[in-house]
């Protein structure tokens, strides 16, 4: 979708009345839609959806980012504290049992924020897993809401382009090799043979976290 398209769909999904979020994990490539939308309807408000597992590079990036985009950025912690997060023996879900560890720290806080909104505007490409290049521009998600993805048939090719276009800054951890950044204990650095989604939950059967897979409806 072009620059110009995107901002046509925000202001008529904004004279609609429809209430839009979006959320954003603050990797370099995530900055894109960001940037777009703070050149575009700059008040939509910005959910960081802190697991509280984050790299603290990533949290430092993400107040830059706010500042220097001039973006409303919302804190969104789990609702469980971590000492209840857990299993029988006392390890923490995330060594045990990640997809219930991303359900309570990721998808779980976002069931309140999408039903009190409307458009959950999503950076989501289609070259970056199988799950993603499934899916539509425009697609149903859970409480009558509606998953927008601008970015949906963007290529790293064009992300490289707008990032040197407008001289994006970049993910402090690129630069030692982390691709694709999540929480720190699931998020490794990437080797030269591997994809980009590979360097999360490295060595499980696991490439996605559940928003993208729990939080859509198959249309
Ligand atoms: S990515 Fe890892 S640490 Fe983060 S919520 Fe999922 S399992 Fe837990």
């Amino acid at each position: 979708m072009t620059e110009e398209r995107i901002e046509e769909k925000l202001a008529s999904y904004a004279q609609e009345g429809k209430k839009m979020f979006t959320t954003s994990s603050f990797q370099s490539h995530s900055l894109v839609l960001l940037h777009l939308i703070s050149r575009f309807q700059p008040t939509i408000p910005i959910y960081f959806i802190n697991t509280g597992y984050h790299f603290p590079e990533t949290v430092a990036f993400k107040d830059l980012i706010a500042k220097e985009f001039g973006l409303n950025v919302i804190n969104l912690p789990s609702q469980t504290p971590r000492y209840m997060q857990t299993d029988s023996q006392g390890r923490l879900l995330f060594a045990s049992d990640p997809d219930y560890c991303c359900f309570l720290n990721k998808t779980q806080p976002l069931e309140a924020i999408l039903m009190s909104h409307d458009v959950w505007i999503n950076g989501v490409r289609a070259d970056q897993s199988a799950v993603r290049k499934a899916m539509k521009e425009e697609q149903p998600a859970p409480h009558g809401t509606v998953r927008f993805h601008p970015m949906l048939d963007w290529d790293s090719k064009a992300i490289f382009q707008y990032q040197k276009k407008y001289n994006l800054p970049k993910h402090p951890l690129d630069a030692q090799g982390y691709m694709s950044i999540g929480c720190e204990p699931c998020t490794r650095k990437l080797d030269p043979n591997m994809q980009e989604r590979e360097a999360r939950w490295f060595g499980l059967n696991k490439t996605e976290c559940g928003l993208h897979t729990d939080l859509i409806v198959k249309s």
